[in-house]
C-alpha cells in the first residue's frame, strides 16, 4: 500500500494578491510548507497529484458561473502554480514529469468529480491521501468528503491548507477529524 499527496488548486488565481478568486495572505503563507512537502514526496518516490481547477469563461452550464467571478480560465496564467511551488513544478516539468507525479485538470470542487483520479490511485495501490492546498473549506473539503466515502485514509496538513474564510477554515479542520476520521497534522 502506498500514499499520495494531493496539491489542490495552489494557483495564481487562488493565491496571488491580484488573483481572480484569491485566498490572499493566508494562502501565500503556506507556499513554503507545500513546496517542502511536495519535494519530500517526490524524492521518496511517493505519488504527487497537482489537482487544478479549469474553467471556460461564461460557461452557462457550469454551476460556479453564478457563484464566483471567472477564475482559472483555460490557457491563462491564473492556472499556473503559485510562488516557490510554481518554480519547483517548472523545474520538474522542464525535465519531463516523473511517472509518479501527475498534473490533473478538474472542473469541480472535488478532485474526484469527473476526473480519472480514483483509477490512477487504485491502479497504484494508494490507500492514504495527504491533502494540501486551497480552500480548506471548499475544494479541500469536498475532496476529503469524497476520499472518505471511497475508503481512503486521509491526512490533512494544517500548515498546508488555507482559506479566505477563517471561520470556514477552522470549521473544516474540525470536520476532517471529527466527521471524516482524518489525521490533521498540526
Ligand atoms: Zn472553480
Amino acid at each position: 500500500m502506498s500514499k499520495a499527496l494531493l496539491v489542490i488548486d495552489y494557483t495564481y488565481d487562488f493565491v496571488a494578491d491580484d488573483g481572480r478568486l484569491t485566498c490572499g495572505k493566508p494562502a501565500q503563507a503556506i507556499d513554503e510548507y507545500i513546496t517542502q512537502l511536495t519535494k519530500s514526496f517526490v524524492a521518496d518516490g511517493d505519488y504527487v497529484v497537482f489537482a487544478v481547477d479549469v474553467h471556460d469563461e461564461n460557461d452557462a452550464f457550469h454551476p460556479e458561473t453564478k457563484l464566483f467571478p471567472p477564475h482559472n480560465i483555460r490557457t491563462t496564467k491564473g492556472r499556473d502554480l503559485y510562488g516557490a511551488l510554481g518554480r519547483y513544478f517548472a523545474q520538474l516539468a522542464e525535465k519531463g514529469l516523473p511517472d509518479h507525479v501527475k498534473w490533473m485538470d478538474k472542473t469541480r470542487y472535488s478532485s474526484f468529480a469527473g476526473t480519472d483520479l480514483e483509477l490512477f490511485l487504485r491502479a497504484r495501490g494508494v490507500n492514504e491521501l495527504h491533502l494540501v492546498g486551497v480552500c480548506t473549506d471548499i475544494c479541500v473539503l469536498h475532496t476529503a468528503v469524497d476520499a472518505y466515502n471511497k475508503g481512503y485514509r486521509i491526512v490533512v496538513h494544517e500548515k498546508g491548507v488555507a482559506s479566505f474564510n477563517p471561520a470556514g477554515h477552522e470549521w473544516a479542520l474540525g470536520h476532517f477529524e471529527g466527521a471524516l476520521g482524518a489525521t490533521v497534522i498540526r
